[in-house]
């Protein structure tokens, strides 16, 4: 079966922003763009969104919960 290149790319990045967690197989995350640049999409596990631990943009820098 004939894949897109990106998408296997996004396959492979599936993990926390945060503590770097594999994200495959979860349901139970959220995927956002950076609200600084929108450049780099944020991905954050069950965990980390219950703890509300901090994240940050590799692009821009930006920190936020
Ligand atoms: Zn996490
Ligand atoms: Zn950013």
């Amino acid at each position: 079966m004939h894949r897109n290149p990106q998408e296997v790319l996004i396959m492979e990045q599936l993990k926390c922003s945060t503590c770097g967690t594999s994200l495959l197989g979860q349901e139970d995350f959220v995927k956002f763009g950076c609200p600084e640049c929108g450049e780099t999409i944020i991905m954050r596990c069950r965990q980390c969104r219950k703890l509300s631990n901090p994240y940050r943009c590799e692009k821009c820098g930006f920190e936020g919960p």
